[in-house]
């Protein structure tokens, strides 16, 4: 008799899974507690793939072998408690998609700048005529391609909520570029399991495989000193270059892999301010992990285009610069938006925080911005924390206001920065929405 494959959530990653567990031979029932896109209940019935939305039916989930969990649905959830303590495996999309496939994995995770570099890695996969796959948390989901294509290599964005789901699949190259508090909900407000999870991504590597980590974060740094990892570890710092990884000497970054040294100037990488320094090291260590060859690896650097929302430089003004950070959400990545500019700035900040400290951002602003621009319904956090930094500050509700008013406040020459350090369930549908308006607003001036 066939295993039984219950997939729970159908939208990208549920219906690829699907897929492949139908062409694995198992016998396959989806269950979505909410609705599901026409696109995606479309695909299940053309492939006469059993599903129920609006509920989930315990009778018919239960009994399963093996259950696929969208990332999305956290391990408390009742159903998922009874799975487990009766015993059955439940694991996430991508576990399932690495069964059936013997194609190389890159790996990438971190609190910040996933999508970031795994764009960038697929990019210079793509440039060096690899035949190479997106997957994870961008493009489309791994099991369907698993289901569709024969690719020899994946990159892979890996989020905490997907490697907590992850048990047997390895990762031929692992990159963590950092680890900062976020999503600690899901953690039992602790740190070290957040830790923990993001680790995840080393399980079952080999002394055959790589570990790519940033030595200048201090979690990691600490983590790595107590941990001991049977993956070759190549550490990436602003520093000085270590004997083999990644670091910066007289404006060139250098990467020293087996006898082979990369180098480039800083000023010809792509992807402008630190954080992304750190991102291109990564992703310049594992296209050598990989042996791409150091002139595919310049030109990648060099060459690619950036990401929406991700400081993405989007218009000049009135010779007024805006840029669209919508993309950011915490005070990590925000601290690298502000410590990046190098022209007087205009902030566009707020929304919905997840237990921010500001303090951690006052020297960066006192240095760096010149009026803040509030964007939030509840804005009081923002204004109390920089109450004393002694710079025009304004309270707006909606895009528009925020736009207007942060361009009349800036001259020429100077830049205005969105990057909330807030999520934007508030105002907007999601940061992608909130990065959109801004957009429009700012082509509207
Ligand atoms: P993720 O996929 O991890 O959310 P993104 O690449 O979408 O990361 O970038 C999210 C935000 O973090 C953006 O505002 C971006 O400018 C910023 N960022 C990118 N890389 C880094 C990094 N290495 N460290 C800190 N912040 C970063």
């Amino acid at each position: 008799m066939s295993k039984r494959a219950v997939i729970l959530g159908a939208a990208e990653s549920g219906v690829g899974a699907a897929i492949l567990a139908l062409k694995q031979g198992f016998d396959v029932f989806v269950s979505d507690k909410g609705t599901i896109k026409e696109k995606y209940r479309d695909e299940l019935i053309a492939r006469h793939i059993e599903f129920e939305e609006g509920n989930h039916s315990e009778e018919k989930i239960l009994n399963a072998d093996v259950v696929i969990k969208s990332p999305g649905i956290p391990d408390k959830a009742p159903l998922i408690k009874q799975l487990k303590e009766q015993g059955t495996p439940v694991i996430s999309e991508i576990e399932f998609a690495g069964r059936y496939t013997s194609a190389k994995k890159i790996c990438i995770s971190g609190s910040n700048g996933k999508t970031t570099t795994t764009l960038l890695t697929y990019h210079m996969f793509q440039k060096a005529g690899l035949n190479v796959g997106l997957a994870g948390n961008v493009g489309q989901s791994m099991a369907w391609q698993v289901a569709e294509k024969e690719f020899d290599y994946y990159v892979i964005e890996l989020s905490s909520f997907q490697l907590d789901g992850m048990y047997e699949f390895k990762a031929d190259v692992a990159v963590l570029l950092n680890i900062t508090p976020d999503h600690l909900d899901r953690y039992e407000y602790k740190m070290q399991n957040y830790i923990d999870s993001k680790f995840r991504i080393t399980q079952n590597q080999t002394a055959d495989d790589v570990f790519i980590w940033c030595a200048d974060d201090p979690v990691l740094k600490h983590e790595m000193s107590k941990r001991k990892l049977s993956a070759r570890c190549i550490p990436f710092t602003l520093g000085t270059p270590p004997a083999e990884g990644a670091g910066i000497t007289d404006n060139k970054l250098i990467i020293n892999w087996e006898q082979n040294i990369f180098t480039m100037s800083i000023l010809d990488i792509a992807l402008q301010g630190n954080h992304n320094t750190y991102n291109s090291m990564a992703a310049g260590i594992s296209g050598m992990a990989v042996n791409i060859r150091n002139e595919k690896i310049r030109e990648s650097l060099s060459d690619f285009k950036g990401v929406e929302h991700r400081l993405e430089r989007f218009l000049k003004v009135h010779g007024i610069e805006f840029i669209n950070d919508s993309k950011a959400t915490n005070i990590n990545s925000t601290w690298y938006a502000l410590e990046s500019m190098t022209q007087p700035t205009v902030w566009i900040v707020g929304g919905i925080d997840k237990g921010n400290d500001y303090s951690e951002l006052y020297d960066l602003v006192k240095s760096k911005v010149k009026a803040i621009v509030c964007l939030g319904v509840d804005n009081s956090k923002i204004l109390e924390a920089f109450k004393n930094v002694g710079i025009d500050m304004v309270e707006t509700q909606s895009m528009e206001d925020a736009v207007r008013s942060a361009y009349f406040l800036a001259k020429n020459g100077d830049t205005v920065l969105l990057s909330p350090a807030c999520a934007s369930f508030d105002l907007f549908e999601n940061y992608e929405d909130r990065g959109h308006q801004f957009k429009q607003a700012v082509r509207e001036l």
